[in-house]
């Protein structure tokens, strides 16, 4: 039977978590009595630098329980790296891993579905959201814009899926195997590639507590995911300044023809207009360009992705750093 890992994220969440911890430690109860995984499977909890009682209360459910185990890292890595020094860690002493929020939005009664696809022979299951019903309005509408304009810069991203998903150890192995420093989960995982399929479910509420993406970090997010993962934006800007530039030498052509004809040339408004548009354009393709070479600079310096402070569970391992 397989050791499962269920790995949570958690950065200010001491509101949420003990209800967290009761509905997880019963689902691992369910799946070990109905011999779905190994009794040895744990919760994993990240603490991702949090600034309030998190730590100290996974430190308690860990004393309380044989369930729970945690990670504290030194300081906020931000989501992804969070969720990858788990599933890291997982790799190590698990044979499967769900990734899941600390805020109870994903339905836990996917995960046996998802261990119940495992042991079907799927190595990567995704959790897909059927329905936002739950989302605002406003995020609704960006999440599908984003799906969308990923998809058509040919990521092949899952859609509405978020990193609620199962991993086997070979995969888990595998992403550890991709070394840039801005990783994108979502988009990574379907490049791993082994059999996957999805589980369908309903999205709740935040159980307690405050969105940890308010809007500018949610927006830095999506940039990110695409400059990560594409680089048809910066195609897209060469083939602009390839095209502007056809239409200028045209345009000079034109005033050429026009000056040798004898008509003056009496347009300062369209040239003024025509100034500000190039203008325009040219400061956006060098603000895409930079961050393209802002990518490169981050990556060349290959820093680590989070640094481990605690582990409660350390692998009697020397070289072990959480890596
Ligand atoms: N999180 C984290 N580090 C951060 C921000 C968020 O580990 O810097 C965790 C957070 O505790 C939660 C998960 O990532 O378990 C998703 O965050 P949240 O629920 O706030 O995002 P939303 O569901 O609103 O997109
Ligand atoms: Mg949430």
């Amino acid at each position: 039977m397989p050791v499962l890992s269920i790995v949570v994220p958690c950065y200010n969440e001491e509101e949420v978590l003990p209800e967290t911890t009761k509905r997880l430690i019963d689902v691992l109860e369910e799946l070990i009595a109905d011999e779905l995984i190994h009794e040895s499977s744990v919760i994993l909890y990240v603490d991702d630098g949090s600034r309030d009682r998190t730590w100290e209360l996974i430190e308690q459910f860990n004393r309380e329980s044989r369930f729970i185990t945690g990670l504290k890292l030194a300081r906020n890595a931000g989501h992804q790296n969070a969720l990858l020094s788990g599933l890291m860690k997982a790799k190590r002493n698990a044979d499967i891993a769900v990734s899941i929020d600390a805020d109870l939005q994903d339905d836990l009664a996917a995960i046996r579905a998802m261990v119940e696809k495992f042991h079907e022979g799927y190595e990567v299951v995704y959790g897909v959201r059927e329905s936002r019903t739950t989302d605002t309005f406003f995020k609704r509408f960006t999440a599908e814009g984003f799906y969308k304009l990923m998809r058509g810069l040919g990521a092949n991203i899952v859609f509405n899926h978020a990193d609620f998903r199962l991993m086997s150890k070979r995969a888990l192995q595998n992403l550890g195997r991709f070394e840039e420093s801005n990783l994108f989960l979502r988009g990574i995982v379907p490049m791993i590639g082994f059999r996957s399929t999805n589980v369908y479910y309903a999205r709740a509420e935040r159980f307690a507590g405050e969105s940890k993406y308010p809007l500018k970090k949610m927006l830095a997010f999506a940039f990110d995911g695409i400059t990560s993962l594409s680089v048809t934006p910066i195609r897209f800007v060469t083939m602009l300044g390839f095209i502007m530039f056809v239409l200028s030498i045209l345009a000079g052509i034109w005033a050429l023809i026009a000056k040798i004809a004898g008509s003056t040339v009496t347009g300062w408004s369209s040239l003024m207009v025509s100034l500000w548009l190039i203008g325009g354009v040219q400061i956006m393709c060098l603000g895409l360009i930079g961050e393209y070479v802002g990518k490169i600079y981050k990556e060349t310096k290959r820093r680590p992705k989070y640094i481990l402070d605690i582990d409660l569970d350390p692998l009697g391992d020397a070289k072990y750093v959480g890596g």
